[in-house]
């Protein structure tokens, strides 16, 4: 299990909040989980109220993770990360004194005798790691952090021992890994994560990753684990839209050059396509981080041929890094319970309840599943004939198919916790008491229909409705207006571009200029010539406000939408309202003066209203209903919260 940040670190009771983090994935069969980044000394902080161990007095509730962790049969390593120029605040340290695009503060440059007491600070963090049960650490080597910093002449322009030429550059992470292994002795673990693609510009040759890797292994690492991307790059690693596996060329590229296993990461989130990436020799071994999050028993899962029920990754970051980046404590859009595990427990109630869950979108399917876990009988009503509610039309967007994975243990879910589903039957008031049985709740999860908006001309063939375009699958022709840019009019002009096949590797790294023959420092493709991608069709994004498409999306994900925007030559227009639509397309006010957009459609994606209808006739005849997810609130709605307001109602009840 790889290294994941979820801000239980900073949290009250944050250690006894990770201790039982940790145990769940242990007990859940993880081999070897790597703990968040703790910063060796105040300097290398990512923020300012980040974790560190500098001291024996920190080493103690460091031992409340480990012996959780080890009592339930799993190893543990430390992740020793100094932020360097991407801390968070005035104090950052860097080779030389240049500041990172992501963030506001300059750093200070390290003062040659200085680096000497930093190589000791990292030695000095293994040390009480090892002290507080660690069966190893992690040197975090990639992502653009501090000894990253020091491998490349883009960010290290030192004129001492430390700078200039690559062997120089490369003492740095040499000496911390020498050094640490000297004092903790042979039996320690000592992974190193080396960034293999830094997909920046001035970055590594692919020469001299060789040759670090060589070098590091000589130093006395036990692993080399795969880093791919600095933070300050701006091609999409880890989200959706990367292919599964669209990075594990880099660490096959390594295979042989080095004695030592390897590990590879980024999109590995199925046991199936993690045994295909060790078959084809790409790595020796696989790591996987927010997998675990999603699903804390994938392994058993995984090894009793149970991957059928594995709660699967769908690679949103909207629980999880998209929280850290708000300072939120991380969690799972597709499990609730992740980093909740000390409050949020899943225990039999002490009276079974004859429940009914009217509607199957991702909050009914929480709730319908939690409920039976908890000890209810629980019924399922659905108006169509699948279930999934808004899910059916994400899933068939280009770059969202992982929702297909959702659906999939969603169904056997229900299979397994004994619901009984009734599809294909609108329910009402009646039902509460007949042949389907006499339910003591119901919980109203009828979810959203597409919002209506007045503009003259609205009513005409020309006008569609996303749900008419992703769920009916109406005809669109080649221009196209989009009447709202939030995440679902961003949604629909992917779809209309990109159509519904998951993106090849290769493609992929075409478009985002990532060079798999590794001809330029970094990994990046500098060529001109780099195939234009040829739009399917010309599109107009409309937002009557001033700002970005898709303002209120997450922002590990955001500026990746409008960079795909822009690269299929999508054209958006904001500060704009609607004068009216004819057969020739639709007329737009900017700036005082009206224009027409001479499209063949116009495709509203103004947001949503709730479908809640059933409630006032539950309440007046006497049943205690809840309305949850879009039912409730349609403004801001997405899966995560349709998913943790089924799953804390089910617990609730
Ligand atoms: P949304 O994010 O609220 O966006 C609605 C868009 O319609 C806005 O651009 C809005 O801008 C416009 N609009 C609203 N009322 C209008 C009106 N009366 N006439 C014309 N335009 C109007 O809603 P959404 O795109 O339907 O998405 C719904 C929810 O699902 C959101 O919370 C969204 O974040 C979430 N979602 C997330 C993802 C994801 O990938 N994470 C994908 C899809 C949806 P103006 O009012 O300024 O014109
Ligand atoms: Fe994966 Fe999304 Fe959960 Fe993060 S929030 S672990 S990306 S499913």
């Amino acid at each position: 299990m790889g290294s994941m940040h979820t801000g239980l670190e900073e949290s009250s009771n944050g250690f006894e909040k990770m201790a039982a983090f940790y145990a769940e994935r242990a007990k859940g069969g993880v081999g070897l989980i790597v703990t968040g980044g703790i910063a060796p000394d105040f300097f290398g902080r990512l923020t300012p109220g980040s974790a560190k161990l500098t001291k024996n007095a920190e080493v103690n509730k460091h031992r409340l993770i480990t012996k959780s962790v080890h009592d339930n049969g799993a190893k543990i390593c430390m992740q020793i990360l100094h932020a360097g120029r991407y801390a968070y605040h005035p104090f950052s340290l860097a080779p030389s004194a240049i500041k990172a695009p992501i963030t506001p503060f300059t750093p200070w440059s390290i003062p040659s005798w200085y680096i000497e007491t930093t190589i000791n600070h990292f030695v000095r963090a293994a040390t009480l790691a090892r002290e507080a049960g660690y069966d190893g650490v992690e040197v975090m080597g990639s992502e653009g952090y501090l000894i990253n910093q020091f491998l490349v002449s883009r960010t290290n322009k030192r004129t001492d021992k430390w700078g200039g030429n690559f062997e120089n550059r490369m003492q740095f992470p040499l000496e911390i890994v020498k050094r640490i292994r000297k004092e903790v002795g042979r039996d320690f673990i000592i992974i190193y994560r080396l960034s293999m693609l830094d997909l920046v510009e001035d970055g590594q040759t692919w020469n001299e990753v060789e040759t670090l890797a060589k070098e590091i292994e000589s130093a006395g690492a036990t692993l080399i684990n795969t880093g791919i991307g600095w933070h300050e790059a701006r091609i999409p690693t880890i989200a959706q839209m990367v292919p599964r596996g669209g990075f594990v060329w880099v660490t096959k590229r390594l295979m042989g050059v080095v004695k030592i296993p390897l590990i590879t990461t980024n999109r590995i989130n199925t046991p199936e396509f993690a045994e295909q990436v060790l078959m084809d020799g790409c790595a020796d071994m696989i790591s996987m981080a927010r997998p675990f999050l999603a699903d804390p028993e994938f392994m058993i899962k995984a090894a009793e041929n149970r991957s059928d029920e594995i709660n699967t990754c769908i690679a949103c970051n909207q629980a999880c890094l998209d929280h850290i980046f708000k300072r939120k404590i991380a969690s799972c859009l597709v499990n609730p319970f992740a980093c909740r595990e000390t409050t949020m427990i899943l225990k039999q109630a002490e009276v079974s309840k004859n429940i009914a869950v009217v509607g199957a979108g991702p909050a009914g399917l929480a709730a319908a599943v939690t409920a039976a876990k908890c000890g209810h009988r629980v019924t399922l009503f659905e108006a169509s004939t699948e279930i999934g509610g808004q899910l059916n039309m994400a899933k068939i967007v280009s770059g969202k198919e992982e929702f297909n994975e959702t659906l999939r243990y969603f169904r056997k879910q229900l299979e397994l916790s004994g619901v009984k589903t009734v599809f294909d039957h609108l329910f009402d008031a009646e039902d509460c008491d007949s042949s389907f049985g006499k339910f003591d709740e119901v919980i109203l999860s009828s979810g959203v229909k597409p919002k209506s908006i007045v503009i003259p001309g609205i009513d005409l063939p020309n006008v569609l409705n996303y749900a008419e375009v992703l769920k009916y699958n109406k005809p669109v022709g080649q221009k196209v207006a989009v009447i709202g840019a939030g995440g679902i009019g961003i949604d629909v002009s992917m779809f209309l571009l990109k159509g519904s096949q998951p993106e090849a590797i290769d493609h992929f790294a075409g478009k985002w200029k990532v060079d798999q023959k590794y001809r330029n420092r970094g990994g990046i493709d500098q060529s001109k010539s780099k195939e234009k991608e040829e739009p399917r069709r010309e599109i107009y994004l409309l937002q009557r406000k001033k700002g970005k498409p898709g303002e209120a999306l997450g922002k590990t994900t955001a500026w990746i939408h409008r960079q795909e925007l822009k690269q299929f030559g999508v054209k958006y227009i904001d500060e704009i309202s609607y004068e009216k639509i004819t057969s020739e397309g639709l007329y737009i006010i900017r700036n005082g003066e009206s224009r027409l957009l001479d499209v063949d459609n116009i495709i509203v994606c103004a947001g949503q209203v709730s479908e809640n209808r059933l409630y006032d006739q539950l309440v007046s005849k006497g049943v205690k209903t809840h309305l949850i997810g879009g039912a409730k609130e349609a403004g801001e709605l997405d899966a995560k919260r349709a998913i943790e307001d089924g799953t804390l109602i089910a617990l609730a009840l």
